[in-house]
C-alpha cells in the first residue's frame, strides 16, 4: 500500500502550461508528492484530475529512472493490458521537463544525469469529495464522500490463483502477524464472502452493498480476470530458480499480476461501478531472491491456512 506524505508541499513559481496545454492553469501552482511507494512517487502538479507517477527505484540516476519508466509503460500497454479485459486504468507516458519536476523529485533521486523526466500521468482515482475513510487495513481502503453518494474500495487482492494446497493469502498475513478476517481468495470462489470483506465497514451504503455483491456474482467480475490471467502462466517454481538468468517472462508477468491494486467506485447517481486496475509494474528479475526467501518462510510455516 502506499504511504502518504500530505505535508510535502513544494512552491513552483513558473507556469504549468508547458506540461497540460489543455487547460488554463494559474501561474503560482503547488505540486507535492501525495503518495509514496516501494519504488515510485505520486505527484499532485496542481490538476486535481490527473496525478504523475514518477519511478524512483533507481536513487543513483534519473536517466536509470527514465529507462526503466519506458521500459515499464510499454511492458503494461504491450503485455498487461490485453489480460486485463478492460480495467487497466487509463495512463500515458509523458515526458516532462527537469526544470520543473526538480523540486518535488530531487528528495528522492540524487544524481540528475538527466534534462527531462518521463512520468506515468492518471487519472486521480480518489476524487476530491471521497475525504471520509472509512475503513483501512494492510490490504483494504475504503473512501466515502461525506453526503455517502460516492464510495471507493481500493484493495490488493494478491494471490487469487496459487500452486500450494494452503492460502497463499492467509498463511503470508499469520506468518506477518496480521489477523484477516477475510480473503481475496475466497471472495472470487463465493461472492457471499463480501459479507467478511464488509463486517468491519458500517457505513457503506445499502445501494451501494447491492451492487457489490451483483458485481462479485458475476463472473466477469475482476477478481475472476485476474484469477484466470493468473492461472493460465506457467513459469518455473521458485524452488527452482538460482540466479536472475533462471527468471523467466511469466514468472516475472505472474509476480505483476499477484501485485496489481483494484479500485472499484460507486455513485448513488449511476448503477455501473467504475473498476480500475493500477500498479501493473514490471518487477525486476532481481526481486527473485525476496519471492524466493518469502516462499521459503511461508513453507516453513506452522500454521497454514487451508481452504
Ligand atoms: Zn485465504
Amino acid at each position: 500500500m502506499w504511504k502518504f506524505f500530505p505535508n510535502s508541499v513544494y512552491r513552483i513559481k513558473s507556469s504549468l502550461t508547458a506540461i497540460n496545454n489543455s487547460q488554463l492553469l494559474s501561474p503560482h501552482c503547488f505540486m507535492k508528492v501525495v503518495a509514496k511507494g516501494n519504488a515510485n512517487i505520486v505527484i499532485d502538479y496542481g490538476n486535481p484530475n490527473w496525478l504523475y507517477r514518477c519511478c524512483v527505484r533507481y536513487e543513483n540516476s534519473l536517466k536509470c529512472n527514465n529507462d526503466y519508466s519506458l521500459e515499464n509503460y510499454q511492458y503494461i500497454k504491450s503485455t498487461v493490458e490485453p489480460l486485463l479485459k478492460g480495467t487497466l486504468c487509463d495512463m500515458e507516458l509523458k515526458t516532462i521537463s527537469l526544470e520543473l519536476l526538480k523540486p518535488v523529485i530531487s528528495e528522492y533521486i540524487a544524481q540528475m544525469d538527466d534534462t527531462k523526466v518521463l512520468v506515468i500521468k492518471m487519472p486521480n482515482l480518489k476524487s476530491k469529495d471521497l475525504d471520509k475513510q472509512i475503513y483501512a487495513d494492510h490490504y483494504t481502503k475504503i473512501y466515502a464522500s461525506n453526503d455517502s453518494r460516492c464510495v471507493l474500495w481500493e484493495f490488493k487482492p494478491k494471490w487469487l490463483h496459487s500452486v500450494t494446497d494452503y492460502c497463499r493469502n492467509c498463511t503470508h498475513s499469520t506468518m506477518k502477524g496480521r489477523e484477516m478476517r477475510y480473503c481475496y481468495a475466497l471472495l472470487h470462489r463465493d461472492h457471499q464472502h463480501l459479507d467478511k470483506v464488509l463486517a468491519a465497514v458500517t457505513s457503506i451504503p445499502l445501494q451501494c452493498g447491492k451492487e457489490l455483491f451483483r458485481y462479485f456474482r458475476d463472473d466477469k467480475n475482476v477478481l475472476a480476470t485476474l484469477y484466470e490471467a493468473q492461472m493460465n502462466l506457467s513459469h518455473r517454481k521458485l524452488e527452482e530458480i538460482e540466479s536472475v538468468t533462471d527468471v523467466d517472462e511469466e514468472l516475472l508477468l505472474a509476480m505483476t499480476l499477484k501485485d496489481v491494486t483494484c479500485f472499484i467506485e460507486w455513485r448513488s447517481d449511476t448503477d455501473r461501478l467504475r473498476v480500475n486496475v493500477v500498479d501493473a509494474d514490471l518487477k525486476p528479475k532481481e526481486k527473485f531472491q525476496h519471492w524466493l526467501k518469502t516462499h521459503h518462510q511461508l513453507e516453513a510455516q506452522e500454521i497454514k491456512h487451508y481452504h
